[in-house]
This record gives C-alpha cells, sequence and structure tokens, in this order.
C-alpha cells in the first residue's frame, strides 16, 4: 500500500486578460498555492488553492502555512488514512481542498465514462452598465451564451443592467450573482421586478448567515434562488434544503474542502433530486481539472457548470487537461498527458 513520505508546496500566479471585479473584491492575477504529495513508490499527487480572503478567509500565506502546520501528521500514512487524518483537521477549507484533491488524485479512482463536452458560464464583471453592456455582446459574440452577471449593492443598477440584458443579448442565458450585497428588502423588490424577465437563477442575494433572509426571499421568487456563500459543507447545505432556504446549491471544492467532500455533497444531491451548481473561484489549472473531472461525471446532478477561471487567464495552461472552445469544454485525450495528470481518465 502506497504511503506519503513528503508533502511540498509553492506560490504560483496566473495573469488574467483583464480584472475580475465582483462584489468582494477585483483582482488582477490568480494567486494560488500549488503542493505536491509524493508516495513511497514515486507517484505525485498535485493539489491546488487560490487565495480568496474575501470567501474562505485565507490567503496563500495561511493555506501554505495550514500545509505546513498538519503535513507531519499525514506523512507515513496510507492514502485512505491521510484523507481521514486530514478531514479531522481544524483548518481552512480553501488548504483542505488542496490537500484532499491530491491525495484523491494518489488514489487513480477518477474515471471520465462520457467524454461529450459540457458548458461553462463566463463572468461578467461588476462595472457600469456600458461596460458590463458590452461586456455581455463581446461575449455573446465569441460564442458564449451562458452569463454570470455580477452585482453589487446598488440595486437599481442591477434592476437596470438586468433588463436592459434581457432586452439587448436575448440569446443568452443570464445566472445573476449578488455575492450577499443584496439587503433583503432590495432582493424582494429585484426579484417582484425580473418576475417575468428570462433569468435562469439568483445567486446569493444576501449574507451568507441570514438563513431566512434567503428563505424569505426563496419563497416569494418565481426564480430560482441559488446559496453560495451559505453553502460551505455537506452539513450547510443539508441545513439550508431542509429548511427550504435556496432552491439550488453552488458547490465549490475550496468552501467544502476537496474532491472527497464534494462527492459526498453530490451525493447528497441527487438523493434529494436537487440541481447544482458546480463551481469555483479564480483558480489554477489543476484544482480547476479536479472541479472538471466533477463536472463531467455529474451531470445528472450538476445543471450550471462555473469553472470559467481557464478562460479568464491571458495565456492558455498547459497543465490544464480540458479544451476551451469559446465556452464548451471537451477532455483533451489522454493518452498525449504526461505522467503528472491530475486524473486517470479513461473511457469505458
Ligand atoms: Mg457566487
Amino acid at each position: 500500500m502506497k504511503k506519503i513520505t513528503a508533502i511540498r508546496s509553492e506560490f504560483q500566479n496566473i495573469p488574467l486578460k483583464t480584472p475580475f471585479i465582483t462584489a468582494l473584491r477585483r483582482v488582477e492575477s490568480v494567486e494560488f498555492v500549488r503542493l505536491f504529495v509524493e508516495c513511497d513508490d514515486g507517484a505525485v499527487g498535485i493539489g491546488e488553492a487560490p487565495s480568496t480572503l474575501a470567501i474562505t478567509g485565507e490567503d496563500i500565506y495561511s493555506i501554505k502555512e495550514s500545509v505546513e502546520k498538519i503535513k507531519d501528521l499525514l506523512i507515513g500514512l496510507s492514502l485512505s488514512e491521510a484523507l481521514k487524518m486530514l478531514h479531522k483537521q481544524t483548518i481552512g477549507s480553501s488548504a483542505k481542498a488542496a490537500l484532499d484533491m491530491a491525495i484523491v488524485m494518489l488514489q487513480g479512482k477518477n474515471i471520465i465514462r462520457d467524454k461529450e463536452s459540457i458548458k461553462t458560464d463566463i463572468t461578467i464583471s461588476l462595472n457600469a452598465q456600458e461596460r458590463m453592456l458590452f461586456d455581455a455582446k463581446a461575449a455573446v459574440r465569441d460564442g458564449m451564451d451562458i452569463l454570470k452577471v455580477k452585482f453589487g449593492s446598488d440595486i437599481n443598477h442591477a434592476l437596470c443592467v438586468t433588463e436592459a440584458l434581457a432586452l439587448e443579448v436575448p440569446e443568452a442565458k443570464l445566472l445573476i450573482d449578488a455575492n450577499q450585497a443584496w439587503s433583503v428588502d432590495d432582493a424582494l423588490f429585484y426579484v417582484k421586478s425580473v418576475a417575468n424577465l428570462p433569468i435562469e437563477l439568483i445567486e446569493q442575494p444576501v449574507k451568507a448567515n441570514d438563513l431566512d433572509g434567503l428563505k424569505s426571499i426563496t419563497e416569494v421568487s418565481t426564480i430560482p434562488i441559488l446559496a453560495d456563500e451559505a453553502a460551505f459543507t455537506l452539513e450547510d447545505v443539508k441545513q439550508i434544503i431542509e429548511f427550504k432556504s435556496a432552491d439550488m446549491i453552488n458547490i465549490k471544492l475550496m468552501k467544502c474542502g476537496g474532491v472527497s467532500r464534494a462527492v459526498e455533497i453530490l451525493e447528497y444531491a441527487r438523493e434529494q433530486g436537487i440541481s447544482c451548481m458546480l463551481g469555483s473561484m479564480l483558480e489554477g489549472p489543476y484544482s480547476i481539472n479536479a472541479a472538471l473531472y466533477l463536472a463531467f461525471n455529474y451531470r445528472d446532478v450538476i445543471k450550471y457548470v462555473d469553472l470559467d477561471s481557464p478562460l479568464l487567464y491571458k495565456k492558455r495552461s498547459e497543465k490544464l487537461q480540458f479544451d476551451y472552445r469559446a465556452n464548451e469544454i471537451f477532455y483533451a485525450d489522454s493518452s498525449s498527458q504526461s505522467s503528472t495528470s491530475p486524473f486517470t481518465m479513461v473511457s469505458s
């Protein structure tokens, strides 16, 4: 049985084409930690976690620190023992996710059976109305028809931009994301005002900890409400679904603690008949690979894929195991991949 012999980590940085702006932050490059979990048979698993201080409370320094803090507990263990030990630790969810995905990769159980392409949305950053319309039209012209539209606390701006988008890019599917910026009253005003517009869903309108507020919006809205920042772990998800605080859940590796935890949430969602979004932060190529592996394997549960980070990179990353053509994602054949491919993917 394989045993872990070493864990090392490094800082990485990928420049973006244009700044990424939401209600919570503005960034010009993806900053992340890449880590390597080495085994006694020479196998190496690779994991990544990005800086998202505004969401998970972790930056690249605290992620690296968390990895350093617990790595001696994992060294010497088998892969399944290491996963158990990892998830008992009280470290940030992103650091956990990076270690989890590296260990799951070493387990080599991940198989893609259905290689048919999937589609991701593309983010339209929060900006002045004219700029958002310009960006949306440019995206549609480039063949991208699922737009994740980011809004801030100005509800009139959100309403005006939504109406203009519905009118001017009618072919696009609109996913609205407020990133917790609205009050319950503003959110209620918004959902009533846009009830007749073709909007796919509204994501995390209010503060993450306001589940009652979220529920009151879900009750009124004819458009599905999706919980993102409110839903980190399986326990959060169960609470939200049981109390009907939201209709859907946005699952992200960095929130739930990695691939093995995301699988638990996906299995629960499948059991409950809940549709999910599989999202990510702005992330590096290995963690996007790990998320895409899930998106390809849980198509029945994952209704929306929000994995557009690689579309925002200035240059394509060679570490990416998938090809993006506009917003359509194809699994690139593993025969050309190096031995450090993140997942063993074979067609059955
Ligand atoms: Mg979101």
